[in-house]
């Protein structure tokens, strides 16, 4: 049974291998939100476009204010959005706004703080260095410098850098279709009344948030029964998606057909389990072009196994690079109990306090509990090689994606 870094490697690698490459389109900036950038970004002039005071105060020549208490004739002011046109010479000055261009000959800044100013002479209370108070022209970028290359997620700051180089519209891949499958003759969609033998689907909504979160678009395509024919067909119109996620029907049990099905239709397997807890009987290969995941039923686990082995591929077919759960430490705060052997993945809270981060498993039931997921924000988790944590031993966490 592969480990679970070994389970992240295959399915990077067969990624990799697959080379697909979303297609595109331009949009809004406005909209943009999210998205994965499609095209390299450069700046389309020096950043900033002229040597910017970032006080208010008075423009000098370094040179002149080396001593304190020395005092300089003003020659006028400069605002922001307006420019000084003439040349300031030795002994002279400018009041400065911030945002403003420096004059020419000045090549500092001193704080309006720092000064005192009688009649057009101004005191000068503090020496500055060169360039003191100051944003050298292209020293952000340059004109022409790659600023954001594609494979980028839109965030806010990437918002302010595009609006910034004036890109009004940008390049953006299309999102992939993720089809989403459960699988169970005891599940019934969500707006039916259950009969106590049965449960609702509540995977199918779960598995949607993930994937609307990775940049994919979910499709919940139906509610598949633990019966051949009826899979099959589902899992056929399943194949109009980029990607498809199943849930259910992978374990041990008698009436378990997802990989049945799957490989009467032609699957190629990477692997059938994974050495993780919750999680275990995870599947993992490619239908028809199309790569594919057979999720465990249980709900936790379906989370758990989404968001470490889906969301990346998701991500990648949206065309970021693809990204590998990342951990934070903290200090465990309450014991844990735990077997070894397997990576094992424990919904948990981790807070700040007394300015160090600490995680406490919640009170979690096992793998069925979405209870306990909702009060968490995050997974302890213990290694298969790592003997049990103690209270205060310092210890992995991964903060919920979503
Ligand atoms: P399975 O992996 O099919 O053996 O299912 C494991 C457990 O997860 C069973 O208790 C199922 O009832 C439950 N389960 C399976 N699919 C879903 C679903 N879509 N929503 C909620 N629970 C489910
Ligand atoms: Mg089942």
């Amino acid at each position: 049974m592969l480990s679970f870094e070994q389970a992240l490697s295959e399915v990077e690698s067969r990624l990799t291998a697959a080379r697909i490459v979303p297609a595109t389109e331009v949009m809004p900036l406005s909209q943009a939100w999210g998205r994965i950038l499609a095209e390299d970004v450069s700046a389309d002039r020096d950043y900033p476009p002229f040597n910017r005071s970032t006080r208010d105060g008075f423009a000098v020549r370094a040179e002149d204010v080396k001593n304190t208490n020395c005092a300089l004739t003003l020659d006028g002011e400069v605002r922001a959005g307006e420019y000084f046109e003439s040349e300031i010479g030795p002994g002279h000055c400018v009041s400065i706004m911030t945002g403003a261009p420096l004059p020419g000959g000045t090549d500092a800044v001193v704080m309006v703080e720092y000064t005192r100013t009688e009649g057009n002479q101004v005191k000068i209370e503090r020496p500055v260095a060169q360039f003191e108070n100051v944003v050298l022209k292209g020293s952000e970028a340059e004109a022409g410098k790659c600023i954001l290359t594609k494979g980028r997620r839109i965030r806010a700051g990437e918002i302010g850098l595009l609006a910034s180089v004036g890109k009004g519209n940008v390049a953006v891949y299309l999102r992939p279709r993720v089809a989403i499958i459960p699988t169970g003759d005891e599940v019934v969609a969500v707006d039916r009344q259950p009969e106590w033998y049965q449960v609702r689907n509540s995977n199918s909504a779960m598995l949607a948030a993930v994937v609307a979160s990775a940049n994919g678009i979910p499709w919940e395509a139906g509610i598949g029964s633990d019966n051949k024919e009826t899979l099959r067909a589902l899992i056929e119109k399943g194949l109009e998606a980029d990607m498809l996620l199943l849930s259910g029907g992978v374990s041990m049990g008698k009436y378990d057909f997802v990989e049945d099905v799957l490989q009467e239709m032609g699957a190629e397997f990477y692997f059938r389990s994974v050495a993780i807890r919750p999680g275990k009987p995870l599947v993992f290969g490619r239908v028809q072009g199309r790569f594919f995941f057979g999720l465990p039923g249980n709900p936790v686990s379906s989370f758990v196994t989404c968001n470490l082995f889906a969301r990346p591929v998701i991500g990648a077919l949206a065309g970021s690079r693809f990204e590998r759960p990342g951990f934070l430490r903290a200090r465990l705060a309450k014991p844990a109990r735990h077997k070894t052997g397997l990576t094992t993945f424990m919904p948990a809270r981790i807070e700040t306090r007394d300015t160090e981060p600490v995680v406490s498993l919640v009170g979690w039931q096992g793998s069925g509990d979405l209870v306990g997921v909702a009060e968490a924000n995050s997974f302890l988790v213990v290694h298969p090689d790592q003997p049990p944590p103690q209270v205060g031993d310092w210890v992995d966490v991964m903060p919920m994606a979503s």
